[in-house]
């Protein structure tokens, strides 16, 4: 090691580590804010994240950090960095160019726009108006293609935007897996639609107790190996996971008197984003690798155990039995027909009430339609209509109204364009994980069906979670798999489901 290095490397750890520090302090505050926060402490507590996250910006794009990471960056020194450091020197690199290219004016402007824009869609779509939100988006638009310019278009400008979530995703890729995905999926909807079998559901339609729910929630997070002394388990309207460190990662669930399903599924797809963060490996903490490495594969783990597991007859036929006790008398049907009930399928218009299988073509939709508008240079007054064009042609059905069609989403209003390929890679990467385990795994069925689901989760932090970021998305799914990622796991997984369910 050259002096040189002796003196970079250990300055460049104590900046990033103390990155992180803020990254965790302003997690806490967030976690507070929505989970319960007192209402009168709002504006100061904004005001301290305000400071809090300038301070932390200050740190992302010093000169200094600027310096240590070229003296790194040079072949002799960096030769000499373990795998670890490494990585850390190329995340590092790529988060402090994204955010020293963009002028803090611009910046600045930027952020009041995207909260006003915020402001403006929730308005726009509690009035069914979508001329009033037009100019913001436009504007939201505008400034995206002038962040595009700065940090540089990639093969196509949307690449630029994907990234940003899934690094190194491409537009051509997802052509390829969307595409595919597309063309089975379609057909798939529409012979479920003129199924003559239909899973009974009116035996979900009843009140359940909050306070069962909640015990079910916990029992079911223990049955999966979620640690409570690395976490717990709150309330708040949209759930959530936060990992402030492996050693808390904390989730939040929603239970609604009226529907049993939302608590029950949600606190499994929560537990799965928070195994993932409780089971990185220690040499990983307090530096920007200790996190999952990309939204997608984030997502993958979140609905393995959401839908692969979740949903599953077998974990049901071990499962069923427990959730019967919590409610007395109330779940009075066999288990086959609470496990049809639970997979029903039906094309709607809304993406968040959509189930397991439609869920992919709404995320298609708006992919297509991102696309359109980065690549293609569509119009944000030309949306509405192409919007309603793709639900008929996808989905079958037709929004009466904009605010069931384009409005219904807040990510646009906020400029995440990009972020919305995640949670269709995410039911991707899932099914191609499952086969890999279904092979590797003796037993795998059997294991889920006697509820011995630890081995299941140490398969899954052997390969994914304890990597957290030091391997990408695409090195993650080879090494695991011993493929790139291919769209017709997920298209096997979902025909073998509903043909059966729906006698096709
Ligand atoms: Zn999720």
């Amino acid at each position: 090691m050259t002096v040189h290095m002796e003196k970079t490397l250990p300055l460049f750890m104590e900046t990033i580590r103390k990155i992180k520090s803020y990254e965790e302090a302003l997690g806490v505050l967030y976690w507070d804010l929505r989970t319960g926060a007192p209402r009168k402490g709002m504006d100061a507590r904004s005001e301290a994240i305000g400071n809090l996250s300038g301070d932390m910006f200050k740190l992302q794009t010093s000169e200094e950090l600027g310096a240590n990471l070229a003296d790194l960056e040079r072949p002799e020194a960096f030769a000499q960095l373990s795998e670890i450091e490494q990585r850390l020197v190329t995340e590092t690199r790529k988060d402090y160019d994204r955010s020293v290219k963009i002028p803090p004016k611009l910046y600045q402007e930027y952020v009041v726009l995207a909260a006003q824009s915020e402001n403006k869609w929730e308005e726009a779509k509690a009035n069914n108006d979508y001329a009033a939100f037009q100019p913001y988006l436009e504007k939201v638009i505008d400034y995206t293609q002038q962040f595009i310019d700065l940090w540089g278009a990639k093969a196509t400008r949307y690449d630029t935007l994907l990234d940003q979530y899934e690094p190194g995703m491409t537009t051509a890729e997802l052509d390829r897996v969307f595409g595919g995905l597309r063309e089975q999926l379609v057909p798939l909807v529409s012979a479920i639609a003129e199924s003559p079998h239909k899973p009974d559901t009116s035996f979900l339609q009843q009140t359940f107790s909050k306070a069962a729910q909640k015990d079910y929630s916990l029992f079911i997070l223990g049955q999966m190996g979620y640690d409570f002394e690395a976490g717990r388990l709150d309330e708040s309207v949209h759930p959530f996971a936060t990992g402030l460190n492996p050693g808390d990662v904390r989730i939040t669930t929603r239970y609604l008197e009226n529907d049993v399903t939302s608590a029950l599924f949600g606190t499994i797809h929560e537990g799965g984003h928070a195994l993932y963060e409780q089971n990185i490996m220690s040499e990983l903490i307090g530096t920007p690798l200790c996190t999952g490495t990309s939204m997608g594969i984030h997502e993958s783990q979140s609905r393995f155990w959401e839908n692969v597991i979740g949903r599953s007859k077998p974990f049901w036929e071990r499962y069923y039995a427990d959730l019967q006790q919590r409610f007395p008398g109330q779940l009075t049907v066999p288990v086959d027909s609470f496990y049809s009930a639970t997979n029903v399928v039906e094309p709607s218009l809304i993406r968040i009430e959509a189930d397991e299988l439609t869920y992919n073509l709404h995320i298609i939709i708006r992919y297509e339609i991102e696309k359109l508008i980065f690549n293609g240079g569509a119009k944000a007054s030309e949306l509405p209509e192409i919007w309603n064009a793709k639900y008929k042609e996808y989905l079958g059905v037709e929004p009466a109204s904009n605010a069931e069609g384009v409005l219904q989403d807040v990510h646009w209003s906020g400029g995440m364009f990009g972020y919305f390929p995640s949670y269709s890679l995410g039911n991707m990467y899932a099914a191609q994980i499952a086969d890999t385990m279904e092979r590797e795994l003796p037993d795998f069925w059997s294991l889920v069906g006697r509820g011995e689901l630890h081995p299941i989760k140490d398969w899954l932090t052997e390969r994914i979670y304890k990597y957290g970021k030091l391997r990408t998305p695409s090195e993650l799914i080879n090494a695991v798999t011993g493929k790139s990622l291919d769209s017709s796991y997920l298209v096997r997984y979902l025909e073998n489901k509903y043909k059966q369910i729906y006698k096709l």
